[in-house]
């Protein structure tokens, strides 16, 4: 009978190199599918939900162990998927644990190591709850934070999952990695008015009685006016209309005069915005929008070409509604800060309901909830940044990437380290579905495919509505340190560009892609140096909080008037930073209103969103910020931009360095001048003919393309070879250097790819951790990639046996 015992392989969210067989208990038998997810124990004591990969009766070698539960019925993975996985796993060397982890949302990822608090900002009751849940609600709020194992103890039974999915999916637990944000209230107070009160002679009696208590009366008059349309109103809608306070409804509901009761809203919003008809295509965008169907007869992939305002978000919507009336599901890829209100109104007017969001704003909860909707097909479009393409799409027929030059498309860290444009390209494959690329600035890569025709290109020149492209103004810092014009940061001509938009009420935005207030504090009679006690990076300046802070990993103190070296209280500070920016500018315009977007405004709630608010409402006249100004905005009124310093852009590590300062500075340029008439662009630089200046003030894409792309010809970069990168750390040198050495000599013995390094990087301490890096560039021909990666995975299996050398982190970056 043995041969009839059902053996599942499952996927688990770990580094495993592979994946791990339990046997099924014969009462789960007849309910078990690929894409399931099912809660397994793994080593002594753990637990994890791992998802079902195949399933057989193959007797694996080593006993198995019978999987503990379902958690739920239905497959949440689909198939699709599951070879995504593969794919992703095999491509960017990782394992497909390390995808799984990628892709699911926490909320489906349960384990015994999941930490689960209780969510103070429930608002509901708990009378739906039974016995065994309510016991956990208690424990919760009884305790910061517990663990499954003890909920296994407080209930005395190992299946424990079905009781912790629904306190998770009524958002009364949460899981604590994340924090609880009141994004949404899941429900909302209604106010009802008794039927009693319908009435008209009942409502003249109870008039009549309220005569003493004539703020009960105003209410109750507001809410007959209000409450015309429905028979019920929202408690806040109807406090802020009649203007009346909590207390006044409470004594009304007291009377009974009101009956207050709760809602279940979703939480990912209900919009009640009425469906808006897209805009007109201009004639230049109807022809765009032709072509890209023209190219879609022979080809998946098209890169959309256009300037900045040229109306490319336009011409998507066209392509989305051509792909849902077919049925199919359409996924927007967008750079993470570029997935703005802004963007996602534009697309909700339009699309309604039908669209879903997926962002990191969103908590567990929500997550899972999009998930479910967009497997059970209930939304047709997904935005969301990168991790956006992990969802599990039934009929997938168009994807779009937004700015697919954007380095957020790819991921740094954790594995998977994948790039979200390539890699929604293979998923669009998966479901034989069309790719529109769209950018102001392709990528190197991109541009190189539509040239040799593997994909279409479709451009768009002119902005929308006639509305020129910014004019670009030199200002040499190098002269006027010269002649001793510079105020602090500026330039004479950036000061007086600044002057003149201002005296027209015009607003400016300053670009510099550094935060804080400068590089670091230096000691004047010593040159000490303040660097971080983890890392090799000295410590920027913050001034608004006084400290000395680490970018890197977080370290900071206090900043002292004496320094730490020579006790002398001659200290300096070098360099600048956003925030050194800000003050400047406000010293120098005392009366104009100056604002920051930054990574640091980032972290205070609301403050992204709050700061881009206030500049669309022009309750700001400067806006000074990183390259958080340059995504996805479309501002008004802003008639010039300043790039505060172009060469800091230009001199960067990494091939791609001049690409990328290109594609920085025409983005951020494109923020001047949209509607109303044309901008002006004030790049400051000490080295006003170094060619990537000369492409930017030209504004001459191409130029850029040719020159780049005969280097990386020359130099055998990418798009003409692949490139992996290898990092490794360690907290002791000896053992870096000698790891770092051995991988680099036992590939060059493998003979399949160049091998450079290793090298120590520029930030060559992080953390406590020492870092060294090789590059290993393999060549276009995927079979001869596959050997390299082979060599390469064969060598990191040997290393992970020698003493000294196995305790090294290793990370493998496949196109970094
Ligand atoms: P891009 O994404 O290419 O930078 P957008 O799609 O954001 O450009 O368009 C720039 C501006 O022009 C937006 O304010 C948009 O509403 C407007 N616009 C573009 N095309 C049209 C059109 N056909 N009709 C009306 N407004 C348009
Ligand atoms: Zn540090």
């Amino acid at each position: 009978m043995s041969s009839q015992i059902t053996y599942v392989d499952v996927i688990l969210p770990l580094a495993l190199p592979q994946a791990y067989t339990y046997a099924v208990p014969i009462d789960l038998v007849p309910f078990v599918k690929i894409g399931q997810r099912v809660i397994v124990q793994f080593g002594k004591n753990r637990f994890y939900s791992a998802i079902i990969k195949n399933i057989n009766h193959k007797k694996p070698a080593v006993d198995a162990k019978l999987i503990e539960t379902i958690a739920e019925e239905e497959a949440i993975v689909t198939e699709t998927q599951l070879k995504f996985w593969k794919w992703m796993s095999e491509y960017y060397m990782c394992t497909e644990g390390e995808v799984m982890n990628a892709a699911l949302p926490s909320g489906l990822k349960l384990s015994s190591e999941t930490k689960i608090r209780y969510n103070e900002n429930y608002e509901g009751d708990f009378d739906t709850l039974n016995e065994e849940e309510f016991l956990i609600v208690q424990a919760l709020r009884a305790q910061q934070e517990i663990k499954i194992p003890q909920v296994q103890d407080l209930l005395k039974k190992k299946n424990v999952y079905p009781s912790l999915k629904t306190l998770f999916n009524l958002s009364i637990a949460v899981s604590s990695e994340e924090v609880v944000e009141k994004f949404k209230p899941r429900t909302v107070t209604y106010i009802k008015l008794n039927e009693k009160y319908e009435d008209d002679e009942e409502l003249e009696k109870i008039y009549a009685e309220l005569g003493r208590a004539p703020k009960q009366v105003e209410l109750l008059l507001a809410f007959s006016q209000l409450g015309k349309k429905s028979k019920f109103i929202r408690k806040n809608e109807l406090l802020a209309l009649s203007k009346s306070t909590a207390a006044v409804l409470a004594a009304l509901v007291k009377r009974n005069v009101f009956t207050e009761f709760k809602m279940e809203v979703s939480r990912l919003g209900n919009l009640q915005t009425a469906e808006l008809d897209s805009p007109e295509l201009s004639a230049e965008q109807k022809t765009a929008l032709a072509e890209i169907n023209q190219h879609f007869e022979t080809k998946n992939v098209v890169l959309l070409h256009g300037v900045t305002g040229s109306g490319k978000t336009n011409i998507y919507i066209e392509n989305i509604k051509e792909a849902i009336a077919e049925g199919k599901q359409v996924l927007y890829l967008l750079p993470e800060i570029a997935l703005t209100a802004q963007i996602i109104n534009r697309l909700r007017k339009i699309f309604n309901t039908q669209v879903g969001i997926y962002h990191s704003k969103f908590n567990q909860n929500e997550r899972v909830e999009i998930w479910n909707k967009v497997l059970h097909g209930e939304y047709k479009i997904l935005i969301g940044a990168r991790s956006g393409l992990f969802l599990p799409f039934k009929n997938l027929g168009l994807v779009i990437v937004d700015e697919e030059h954007d380095n957020s498309m790819k991921q740094a860290d954790p594995a998977p380290r994948y790039n979200g444009r390539d890699s929604s390209i293979v998923l669009a494959t998966l479901f034989n579905a069309k790719v529109i690329l769209g950018t102001a600035t392709p990528s190197v890569e991109t541009y190189y495919n539509t040239e040799r025709g593997k994909f279409g290109l479709v451009k768009l020149d002119k902005r929308y509505g006639g509305i020129e492209m910014p004019e670009f103004v030199i200002a040499n810092i190098k002269d006027d340190t010269k002649w001793q014009r510079m105020q602090g940061s500026f330039t004479s001509t950036l000061v007086n560009e600044v002057s003149q938009a201002l005296s027209k009420k015009e607003q400016v935005i300053l670009f510099l892609n550094r935060r804080g207030f400068a590089n670091y504090q230096v000691c004047k009679t010593c040159s000490y140096v303040y660097k971080c006690k983890n890392c090799d990076v000295s410590l920027t300046y913050h001034k608004f909080s006084h400290q000395l802070k680490c970018h890197y990993c977080g370290y900071f103190e206090k900043m002292i008037d004496k320094c730490k070296s020579c006790v002398a209280i001659d200290l300096d500070i070098v360099g600048m930073g956003t925030e050194k920016i800000e003050d400047e500018i406000a010293e120098l315009f005392p009366t104009a209103k100056v604002s920051r977007l930054d990574y640091d405004a980032l972290k205070t709630k609301h403050g992204h969103a709050k700061v881009i608010s206030e500049f669309e409402n022009r309750e700001v006249d400067i806006l000074v910020g990183t390259q958080m100004v340059t995504k996805g905005l479309d501002f008004d009124h802003v008639s010039l931009v300043g790039i505060i310093n172009a060469d800091q852009l230009i001199h960067h590590p990494g091939f791609r360095s001049h690409e990328r300062a290109f594609q920085l500075m025409m983005q951020v340029a494109g923020r001047a001048g949209r509607k109303n008439k044309k901008g002006r662009v004030v790049l400051q630089t000490s080295d006003p003919a170094h060619t990537v200046i000369y492409n930017v003030m030209n504004s001459d894409f191409k130029r850029m393309y040719e020159t780049e792309i005969g280097m990386r010809r020359q130099f055998q970069y990418p798009p003409f070879a692949r490139v992996i990168e290898v990092k490794l750390k360690h907290t002791k040198v000896q053992n870096i250097e000698q790891a770092s050495l051995y991988l680099a000599n036992e590939m060059r013995k493998t003979n399949t790819g160049k091998v450079l390094g290793p090298a120590i990087p520029f930030v060559s301490k992080i953390n406590n951790y020492y870092i060294r890096e090789i590059l290993i560039k393999s060549t276009v021909d995927s079979k001869k990639l596959l050997q390299t990666k082979h060599a390469l995975q064969q060598v990191l299996d040997k290393m992970k046996t020698l003493p000294d050398i196995k305790s090294v982190s290793v990370s493998v970056d496949v196109d970094p």
